[in-house]
């Protein structure tokens, strides 16, 4: 990851001493309400005013934003507090409207990244324009659909891109409103080294008393800036009520985050650092040599069922197993979740390789 960028973007224009920050409620209810919000974050780190006026909710009855209404009163906020503003555009209307009131910087929601005809109609839309145009990770956690929507505006011709990591929704039982998946995050900027990577705290964790905690692991992961919710009256808030937090928590939160350099010239950092990763190395191909010989133990037992015409999967061995991971790694520090997820993988490997061996 050192040297992640080499290709200067927008944002190493801006030249900024601090991770990017967006800020602003989750939807723009009344012209009081953004103003007042827009003027109680002007003096501070806040790069971006965000407001969301065509809301995209996942059930009807839910308020769905004031609509084109909202362009107005972000006018007027740039007018008043001279604040940059943003908002989430979802079809082509919204880009032309978006762009007729001069709005800085639009950013398209995770329900549309999913849909690559909306995608597209969003570029089309975009075509040649020089605004920040962000693309949130798709709902469900599908690298290929973010990758292509970025792909879609970079092939319209839009040069100021970047990305928003805001979780994945997920069945299963999670503290997280979207599970945040970092690995996804990170093969993302791997793919795209040069894009910048913003993420959303709000959206990932649907509770504001995690917000600190998140923001800080994306900080630790490189992760270019921060879109955080905010209002004066987050309880009351029409949308998203549980993760917007007030301005003054917001300054909190952006005085309490350590924010780490990328590396560091120091020599002797240098030498503990590549010391570790080379223990890391090693360690990284014990495992691998583990697991190649746990695979060829699984093709012996895979021979022996297959001898006695015997079922490769055998749920109660299966459970007694897992069970017993989740204690051993608990001892070792491991939490359930790793543990859960790392024996599921090579479970579903050794049954792989004893299918193999039994429909030979
Ligand atoms: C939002 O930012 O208010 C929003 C609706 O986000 P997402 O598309 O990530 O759900
Ligand atoms: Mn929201």
């Amino acid at each position: 990851m050192e040297n992640k960028k080499e290709m200067r973007t927008w944002l190493d224009d801006m030249n900024l001493d601090h991770p990017l920050v967006i800020a602003g409620p989750c939807s723009a209810e009344t012209e009081e309400q953004v103003l007042r919000i827009a003027h109680e974050l002007k003096d501070t780190d806040v790069n971006y005013y965000r407001a969301g006026i065509w809301k995209p909710r996942t059930r009807p009855g839910n308020f769905e934003g004031v609509g084109a209404l909202g362009l107005k009163w972000l006018q007027k906020v740039k007018e008043e507090t001279g604040m940059k503003t943003c908002t989430e555009v979802a079809n082509a209307a919204h880009v032309k409207l978006a762009l007729e009131y001069d709005v800085d910087l639009l950013w398209i929601g995770a329900r549309s990244t999913v849909s690559p005809f909306i995608m597209q109609e969003i570029a089309d839309a975009l075509q040649g324009t020089d605004k920040i145009v962000l693309v949130k990770n798709p709902v469900n956690p599908d690298l290929s659909l973010w990758l292509g929507g970025i792909e879609r505006l970079y092939s319209a011709g839009i040069k100021n891109l970047g990305a928003i990591h805001r979780g994945f929704s997920t069945y299963e039982k999670s503290k997280y409103r979207n599970i945040p998946e970092w690995q996804l995050a990170i093969e993302f900027q791997n793919r795209f080294p040069d894009l910048p990577l913003i993420n959303d705290p709000s959206h990932i964790t649907g509770n504001r008393d995690m917000i600190l905690e998140v923001s800080q692991t994306a900080l630790d992961l490189n992760f270019d800036g921060l879109m955080i919710e905010t209002h004066f009256d987050p309880e009351n808030a029409w949308s998203d009520a549980a993760q917007q937090v007030t301005p003054s928590s917001l300054i909190q939160i952006m005085k309490d985050l350590r924010i780490r350099k990328e590396s560091d010239p120091e020599a002797e950092y240098n030498k503990d650092l590549n010391n570790l990763r080379a223990q890391i190395d090693v360690v990284d191909n014990q495992i691998i040599d583990l697991l190649g010989k746990r695979m060829k133990v699984a093709d012996g037992i895979g021979l022996l069922k297959k001898e006695k015409n015997v079922a490769v999967l055998q749920n109660k061995r299966w459970n007694e197993i897992l069970g017993k991971m989740v204690l051993e790694g608990d001892e070792r520090g491991l939490s359930e979740e790793f543990i859960l997820k790392m024996f599921k993988a090579i479970h579903q490997e050794s049954i792989n390789h004893q299918e193999k061996i039994i429909n030979k």
